[in-house]
């Protein structure tokens, strides 16, 4: 008697989402990951308001 052991396998998008912020006096934009590794959220310039920048979608085509 064979046991048949179905393994459901999520498939969880692993993409790491850079979400660029510009800052909203000096433009300046700043990821995600870059603000994360500050100690707060803070831009070069000392404001603190960024607004959330979608960087365009780049679609990777494969020539058949
Ligand atoms: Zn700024």
């Amino acid at each position: 008697m064979a046991e048949e052991i179905t393994e459901e396998i999520e498939e969880t998008p692993t993409e790491t989402f850079d979400v660029n912020y510009a800052c909203l006096r000096c433009g300046t934009s700043v990821s995600n990951t870059e603000l994360s590794r500050l100690p707060e959220i803070k831009c070069i310039c000392g404001f603190r308001v960024f607004t959330k920048v979608r960087p365009p979608v780049v679609k990777t085509v494969k020539a058949i």
